[in-house]
């Protein structure tokens, strides 16, 4: 029997009415060398929300995402995990306490089977700061929210098609049950069934409590998901709202996103 058919084991009730904030910067700021990326970035991440982080391109979306995991090599500012200041926390700390990162290259181990690549990614159970048990992602449970990842199982990295490696990235990175999940522009570039596939798992994760930050430029993808939205221009965050207030708001769509 593939380990994919196992009965799901969510082991979390979902969570709605807390509003913990889960992780948090304050002026962060970035540098790649010599050259300043982002300018006093404040931005917060509650539990069981998403919250997209929009802009155009080069706004500094995916540089934000890397300096909140720890990967910018030059940074000020604060930045806050689970109540803890982790601004001088290496990658592997951030992701160890919780913090999962799909980038935007989305690397897999092309020649490990879609089970390898989930195996090597596996951590142990965590909890929520009030005490609640978080998640817990096995093969069976991660198979009931990818579907085709669960029908091959044995397919190496390099026989999948993009699109199929993009879900196997998610997948790993909540192998390792992460209370936050950051995804870079998870809708960029992949066919519209596995953009589909993508919305309905970011809503699934959510309903039981796990936070997501997503850089998008997708409006329609963001629209979906998220409930409210930081957007970015220059490196700076030039507006913040809930995502209906942004969606009504015709002027800041065209002035930020040339919607
Ligand atoms: P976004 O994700 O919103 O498209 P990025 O965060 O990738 O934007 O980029 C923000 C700015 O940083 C852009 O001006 C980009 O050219 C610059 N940049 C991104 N990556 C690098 C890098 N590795 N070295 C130097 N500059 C970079
Ligand atoms: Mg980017």
């Amino acid at each position: 029997m593939s380990p994919f058919q196992a009965p799901p084991n969510l082991s979390s009730s979902s969570s709605s009415s807390t509003d913990q904030v889960l992780l948090e910067c304050k002026n962060l700021c970035a540098w790649y060398g010599a050259a300043q990326i982002l300018f006093d970035v404040n931005l917060q991440v509650n539990r069981g929300e998403v919250v997209a982080l929009m802009g155009r391109n080069g706004a500094g979306k995916s540089t934000t995402l890397k300096a909140l995991m720890g990967l910018m090599p030059k940074k000020t500012g604060v930045v806050n995990f689970l109540g803890q200041d982790q601004s001088h926390f290496e990658p592997h700390d951030a992701a160890r306490r919780g913090l999962g990162f799909v980038p935007e290259d989305r690397r897999i181990f092309t020649d490990l089977t879609v089970l390898e690549n989930l195996s090597v990614a596996r951590q142990g159970a965590r909890k929520f700061p009030n005490g609640q048990d978080a998640p817990y992602w096995d093969y069976a449970n991660l198979g009931k929210l990818f579907p085709n990842l669960a029908s091959m199982p044995h397919r190496l990295g390099s026989h999948m098609s993009g699109g199929e490696q993009q879900m196997l990235t998610v997948a790993r990175s909540l192998m390792g049950n992460p209370l936050v999940l950051l995804l870079d522009e998870p809708s960029e570039g992949v066919a519209p069934l596995i953009v589909e596939q993508m919305g309905e798992m970011i809503l699934t994760l959510k309903r039981q409590g796990v936070s997501i930050l997503l850089s998008e430029q997708n409006l329609h993808f963001a629209q979906w998901v998220s409930d409210r939205v930081y957007v970015l221009e220059k490196g700076q965050v030039r507006h913040h709202s809930s995502m209906q207030e942004l969606s009504e708001d015709g002027q800041a769509l065209k002035a930020y996103l040339s919607v």
